[in-house]
């Protein structure tokens, strides 16, 4: 493939933030995939953060990890979830990556004595890592997703990017907005000039949008679609009608009957290769067609903002448990729980009794623990089925040690680093990093290989010794303490290939029905039509 032929699509948002755009992204880029293309994502995200890693869930959202060990936004999981493909962390970008490298490539005299400037040298590198990023994919079409909304200081970079490369690239470049259409309660009618002052301020960065999707609580009337084409001088057909949903992996078929497809191809040119959404469609149709439920209960600590519950924070385990119910047959029916609650009023975890499975997901720091761990210890102690993922596998062993093995002041030395009974510890090579507060991506990260113990509830999940699992984390199950964890009846059923540390721990059947946890973090490699061996069966304990 020539260089110069391949095509991008930027994905702006208008009005507000959390509308969808990147779940719009990622079903326009399934759809892609399905006409025959080969299609890759990029995200850029405006702050200053070099990566997500040092962001609190709360500030923004779960931050996902790719196979590299680049800690991203919360969308790079949507897009590989979507296109079933794996992606690189050159995929993902943000000002503050954009503007290191510049300095970085100042300070080795790369600009040969020129002056460097915010204009052109900053909307450049974006273009070259986004076509990099390209060509690295061997993409045909590249889908390129801007953070945040028109009109914010931050973004007019990326803007000037998209406008320069659209110069550049006569004809095989298209700018998408995803809005957002109000229907005020008081006037019961939705509204579309928000939508107009968006586009409006697209169009002061030099760009008019080639589509527009029109994001909103219901579908567009015939009336809004005039509106919005007289007012922001589009086609009618350019205005695609993106009501709610109640699962996000309707979006394709959904789109596609927008006629998404072929609009996006006739602007480029471009000849369907094929047609196939088979695999979205009955994903679509067997969402429809679920009947019964499982009742799953998340406990975490990362989904308060002022007054509102964020689930942001755990999305791609979310989206694993909806695999996993998927397979299964089942609608999930998710519970979020504040481990705080159970500090408060350790008896209010009878509440759990009424859930068919817990999770607890991955976490950092003091704040809530000793709620997990009553959380832990009652759906222990009840036979309920738990999977812990990273500090939910670590959580889970203080729990044990403490309630089985005798190791009365168990804890971890991320919360108490003098403790003598840390049965979770810092990894060796981290304590360096820690004492120099050496804090962003220098944890476990990435993909690692582990070993599976034969004849354990892990082996029978993966049907393989060797997997592959994706990591974030610094601190480890204590060496010192394993011998005493798996005479009281731990079982460590997963290890790095060197035996030194342990990936997965469960209980006996005769203990537990379904007792696991795990270092690593299973729910970033789920996808809709294959979900993760642990959750599949995690899923199936819980409905039986
Ligand atoms: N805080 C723990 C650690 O750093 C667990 C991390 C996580 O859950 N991702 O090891």
């Amino acid at each position: 493939m020539r260089k110069n032929k391949v095509r991008y699509i930027f994905v702006t948002g208008g009005v507000m933030s959390g509308v969808g755009k990147g779940t719009a992204c990622s079903a326009i880029a399934a759809i892609l995939k399905g006409r025959g293309f080969k299609v890759t994502a990029v995200k850029i995200d405006p702050y200053v953060n070099v990566d997500a890693g040092t962001m609190n869930p709360t500030e923004h959202g779960e931050v996902f990890v790719l196979n590299d060990g680049l800690e991203c936004d919360q969308d790079m999981g949507n897009y590989e979830r979507f296109l079933g493909q794996e992606l690189s962390g050159k995929n993902y970008m943000t000002t503050g990556a954009v503007y290191k490298s510049v300095i970085e490539r100042e300070r080795s005299l790369k600009y040969k004595g020129k002056c460097v400037e915010v204009v052109p040298h900053i909307p450049l590198e974006v273009i070259d890592r986004i076509e990099r990023a390209a060509q690295r994919a061997g993409a045909e079409i590249c889908l390129v997703e801007i953070g945040g909304t028109v009109g914010e200081y931050q973004n007019i970079l990326f803007l000037e990017a998209a406008r320069m490369m659209r110069i550049k690239n006569k004809g095989q470049v298209l700018v998408a907005m995803v809005s957002y259409l109000p229907v005020p309660s008081k006037v019961g009618e939705m509204k579309t000039k928000p939508t107009q002052y968006a586009v409006r301020t697209l169009n002061s960065a030099g760009i008019q949008p080639d589509f527009i999707i029109a994001r909103a609580d219901r579908p567009l009337d015939q009336k809004r679609k005039e509106k919005l084409a007289v007012f922001c001088n589009i086609r009618e057909e350019d205005v695609i009608s993106a009501p709610d949903v109640d699962s996000v992996y309707h979006l394709p078929v959904n789109f596609e009957k927008g006629g998404m497809g072929n609009m996006i191809l006739e602007k480029f040119g471009l000849k369907s290769r094929k047609n196939d959404l088979d695999q979205w469609e009955k994903l679509s149709e067997k969402i429809k067609g679920l009947t019964k439920t499982v009742k799953i209960g998340v406990v975490g600590k990362y989904f308060s903002t002022g007054e509102f519950v964020l689930s942001d924070s755990y999305i791609s385990v979310i989206e694993a448990i909806k695999h996993a119910a998927y397979f299964n047959g089942v609608k999930p029916e998710l519970s979020w729980i504040d481990s705080l609650d159970y500090e408060k009023r350790p008896k209010k975890a009878r509440e759990l009794s009424g859930f068919d499975g817990i999770v607890v997901p991955g976490g950092f720091g003091e704040r809530g623990i000793e709620g997990i761990i009553t959380a832990i210890n009652y759906t222990r102690e009840n036979r309920i089925p738990y999977l812990g993922l990273c500090y939910g596998m670590q959580l889970a062993v203080i729990e044990y040690a403490r309630n089985k093995a005798g190791i009365a002041q168990a804890t971890t030395a991320e919360v108490a680093p003098q403790s003598k009974e840390a049965v979770v510890d810092l990894m060796p090579e981290q304590k360096e990093k820690m004492k120099q507060a050496d804090y962003g991506g220098t944890m476990r990260l990435g993909a690692y290989p582990a070993v599976i113990k034969k004849g354990t509830r892990a082996y029978e999940a993966y049907g393989n010794t060797k997997i592959s699992e994706r990591h974030r984390h610094r601190y480890e199950i204590n060496p010192e303490f394993i011998r005493r964890l798996e005479k009281a009846g731990m079982i460590f059923s997963g290890t790095s290939p060197d035996r030194k540390l342990m990936e997965i721990m469960e209980l006996g059947s005769k203990e537990h029905g379904f007792f696991m946890g795990c270092q690593f973090h299973p729910e970033f490699q789920s996808f809709p039509q294959k979900p993760h061996p642990l959750f599949r069966e995690f899923i199936k304990a819980a409905i039986a």
